[in-house]
């Protein structure tokens, strides 16, 4: 970190504002150049669950909010389900804070020049509760060999935070049938905030 200036000040960024003012500057990969803004995540930064995806769509990009388009809405309709929204007690934020050209997946690279982005989100929210959605996500936090098909709806630990993998909306846009494994992965992250955060918390949908 003391030899990367920008590692630094994401470090000692006095608050979030902060953060997020610094993350709005990063030229840290080529993704910067070809999108219109940093989009650096929404949400309650008190929130103990935290929702992890790939990177900005066209309309993430054109808005500045991650999960705005078609895929933001289903997300949204899966959060009300559990009784999570990101008016009040979830933070989104993706992989990468750019768009990549043509809705690309981030390559390695940008995905590393990103993270420390992420990582200072992630060391200030201190979720107690990940959701990731998608491949890159999952692949990116917790094994570059990760099968999202397989290890969806399994609980990896790392530290003290619990991370649940399941499918992005996107791909649920593309395949409907995989919405029930997705609802079964939202009913174990309800289960879970029960345990750890809230026993009172209510879902909108029966469980
Ligand atoms: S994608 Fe991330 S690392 Fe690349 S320029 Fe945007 S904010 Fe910086």
């Amino acid at each position: 970190m003391e030899n990367d200036p920008f590692l630094s000040d994401l470090h000692w960024a006095a608050d979030w504002e902060h953060l997020k003012n610094l993350a709005a500057g990063c030229t840290r990969c080529s993704l910067r150049a070809g999108c219109t803004q940093v989009v650096f995540g929404c949400g309650s930064i008190h929130a103990h669950l935290m929702v992890i995806g790939e990177g900005p769509g066209a309309d993430e990009d054109r808005l500045g909010e991650p999960f705005v388009g078609a895929a933001g809405k289903l997300l949204d309709n899966i959060l009300h389900a559990g009784g999570f929204s990101r008016e009040t007690n979830v933070y989104i934020a993706n992989i990468v804070k750019c768009r990549p050209p043509g809705n690309r997946v981030p390559t390695p690279a940008e995905r590393e020049a990103c993270l420390p982005i992420l990582r200072e989100q992630f060391r200030r929210l201190r979720p107690k509760i990940v959701l990731l959605l998608g491949a890159t996500a999952a692949q990116t936090i917790l094994d570059p060999t990760l099968a999202i098909s397989k290890e969806r709806g399994r609980w990896q630990k790392k530290g003290t935070t619990l991370f649940m993998p399941t499918y992005h909306p996107a791909a649920l846009l593309r395949n409907p049938k995989w919405k029930k494994d997705v609802w079964e992965d939202m009913k174990e992250v309800v289960r879970l905030y029960r345990d750890l955060v809230d026993e009172h918390h209510l879902p909108e949908l029966e469980l």
